[in-house]
């Protein structure tokens, strides 16, 4: 009796072995090729609101799966005819209807601009803004719009105070206007200063600065903090007013002191003198005194 039992387990097991194995649906054409045996169904066409598609079904297996073919259409919405024009402050309306599946739909349209009539206006002065006034005709909306002041109209500058060789001098003008008064202090003609022109003339005066011991950097037309350094210096030197302003008057010292050097240095090696063969072999120092006055030069045999 359990050997009958135990024949009857084992069929049992083998029956459940086989239902299980027909669930998975094995094909003998994936088994072989990778893949089923595909074979393609009707195709449907897309709608404006759903995808075309069409089914693949497996000849030897029976499985069957669905693909897309083209992406939905949308709508081709065409207006009626029957609609409502926007105003300036409430949007309109249009009807429209498909031209492929015929659903009727409104779209919103936009806001119209107002319509905008100029109730008055008044015009910049360089002392007081303009402004314009615009009211809409159809919601009687107002919007002010203000115009940006005028350049003031200046008569020529007067000198109240003459500018000297190593002082400022102070000029001022009215706007023949609004009568404002604008006061500027100016520099004399030929002033070098920081941060001011640049080119030849700070180029000429750096090289004389390299060239008599004051200036160690290239002479490159620009006035910066090694150049400014460097006229006061030379203004130390001169026993002139430090303050690293190249005025008409330290100008000057420069080239007086230049000639100076120029006639009584031999050129080196290593010396940045650029001028020719002097005549005169005697030997000084040209560096300037940092904290004395003028260093005595030496003089010319001439
Ligand atoms: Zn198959
Ligand atoms: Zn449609
Ligand atoms: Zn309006
Ligand atoms: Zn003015």
């Amino acid at each position: 009796m359990k050997k009958f039992i135990a024949i009857g387990l084992a069929l049992a097991v083998l029956l459940l072995a086989q239902v299980a194995a027909l669930a998975e649906a094995p094909c003998a054409y994936f088994d072989e090729h990778g893949d089923h045996d595909w074979e393609q169904g009707d195709v449907q066409k897309p709608t404006c609101t759903t995808d075309g598609y069409y089914e693949l079904k497996c000849k030897v297996c029976g499985v069957t799966k669905t693909e897309t073919s083209e992406p939905a259409m949308g709508h081709d919405w065409q207006e009626t005819g029957s609609k409502e024009e926007s105003t300036c402050t409430q949007e309109g309306w249009a009807e429209v209807k498909c031209a492929n599946c015929g659903e009727v739909s409104k779209m919103t349209l936009p806001l119209a601009p107002h319509k905008w009539e100029v109730k008055s206006e008044t015009k910049s002065t360089c002392a007081v803004k303009g402004s314009k006034v615009e009211e809409c005709s159809v919601c009687k909306q107002t919007r002010t719009t203000e115009s940006n002041l005028l350049p003031h109209v200046y008569s020529a500058w007067t000198v109240s105070k003459q500018a000297t060789d190593h002082s400022q001098g102070r000029r001022e003008r009215t706007c023949t206007v609004c009568g404002n008064k604008e006061t500027e202090y100016f520099y004399p003609d030929g002033t070098l200063m920081r941060g001011g022109k640049r080119g030849d003339e700070v180029q000429a005066l750096q090289i004389k600065l390299v060239a008599m011991g004051f200036l160690h950097d290239v002479a490159d037309g620009i006035f910066g903090k090694n150049t400014e350094q460097a006229v006061k210096q030379l203004q130390l030197a001169e026993g002139l007013h430090s303050d690293g302003i190249a005025w008409p008057q330290t100008l000057a010292a420069v080239d007086a002191r230049y000639q100076r050097t120029v006639s009584s240095v031999t050129p080196a090696p290593t010396a940045a003198v650029p001028t020719g063969p002097v005549s005169a072999p005697r030997r000084c120092t040209p560096s300037p005194s940092r904290t004395r006055p003028p260093a005595p030069m030496c003089s010319s045999p001439r």
